[in-house]
């Protein structure tokens, strides 16, 4: 199975299975397991922040930034398609009491205005402003990147406001590779950052959220209160070490594979690409299902049966993702597998 439905479907290669095994262990409940310490101490200066904190997954990190920030009654500003708000069981209302003011913006990219008009006089009628977050790359809007000039901007305007400014950064280094910039760089202007290593880094389980020292130790006792603070996970954080040593300069080829199956895509007839293949941004392509008498759940079951996995993100909107378990030549057999489906499809309903 040629699985493209997320970057999330990847398996330990062996030598993170070896780092794995290597690992050195302690109880990370008790505080004691090195293994996560060096993860921490990693991501941090990575990130260019001062602490951070490994979690059981991305929407944990989120929600937990959300929860050590915000109070009840408070507001959120992110754009309409982000994370927080379709994939996370609605936890900001359920865990912290907040309400979310949703942005528009083509790719999940909206400017500074849109967070001045957004942000509520001080007044006791309205909800506090508290919070802007800025999802790079941005998963729904097609894995688009920030620029640095873009982020700062809505950043600065937050900052102006006293809002904390959160960067969902699940797919962060597939935005650092195909941007040309650096991690610590884009979040100059960040408060605190939520990164993924089971997404495109490959690694099994894993994330952290990073930021000032001080929030990092409030959002560990709310780690703990999640239940998502665990005891021998310096076996998953030794994985996800090793996932930042070596699996992120390899994101470009993630990113040309994707470029590449876009390109096949293409030139089909019943696939209408929603950005052209050449402004692939990095490893997704979405495309919606035109012209043939498919939906996007029949059109993946379809696809299934030749072998190739992908995902409907709309009642006709489909999304391909490309990883580290799959290869150029993975792709090409993707796009002849999808041009079979439509071809048939199209023969139906002639
Ligand atoms: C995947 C993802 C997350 C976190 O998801 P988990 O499955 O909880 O790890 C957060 N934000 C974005 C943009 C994502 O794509």
């Amino acid at each position: 199975m040629i699985d493209l439905r997320s970057d999330t479907v990847t398996r330990p290669t062996p030598a993170m299975r070896a780092a794995m095994d290597a690992a050195e262990l302690g109880d990370d409940v008790l505080g004691d397991d090195p293994t996560v310490q060096a993860l921490e101490a990693t991501i941090a200066d990575t990130l260019g922040m001062e602490s951070a904190i490994f979690t059981p997954s991305g929407t944990m990190a989120n929600q937990l930034a959300i929860r050590s920030v915000c109070e009840a009654g408070d507001e959120i500003i992110a754009h309409r398609d982000s994370h927080i708000i379709h994939y996370e069981t609605g936890g900001p209302a359920a865990l912290s009491g907040c309400m979310i003011n949703p942005q528009d913006g083509a790719g999940g990219i909206f400017g500074p205005s849109a967070v001045t008009d957004s942000i509520r006089a001080r007044d006791h009628h309205n909800a506090f402003s508290r919070m802007l977050v800025v999802e790079n790359t941005h998963n729904r809007g097609g894995g688009t990147i920030w620029s640095i000039p873009a982020f700062e901007a809505v950043a600065h305007v937050a900052h102006e406001h006293a809002l904390h400014v959160h960067v969902d950064g699940a797919r962060l280094f597939n935005a650092t590779i195909a941007g040309g910039y650096e991690a610590r760089d884009f979040l100059a202007k960040a408060d605190t950052v939520s990164v993924c290593f089971s997404k495109a880094l490959g690694a099994p389980v894993g994330s952290a959220l990073a930021g000032p020292a001080q929030l990092i130790e409030r959002a560990r006792r709310f780690r703990k209160m999640f239940g998502g603070t665990m005891r021998q996970s310096g076996l998953l954080a030794g994985a996800a070490l090793y996932a930042i040593q070596h699996h992120v300069d390899r994101l470009a080829s993630d990113h040309e594979n994707a470029r590449i199956l876009a390109s096949e895509l293409e030139g089909l007839s019943g696939v209408r690409l929603d950005v052209p293949a050449e402004a692939t941004p990095t490893n997704m392509v979405f495309f919606q299902l035109e012209d043939v008498e498919l939906d996007a759940d029949t059109f993946c079951t379809a696809l299934g049966a030749h072998d190739v996995a992908m995902i409907g993100m709309g009642p006709r909107r489909v999304r391909a993702v490309t990883h580290l378990d799959v290869d150029r030549d993975d792709v090409l057999k993707a796009a002849k597998a999808t041009a079979r489906v439509l071809g048939s499809a199209a023969r139906t309903s002639n």
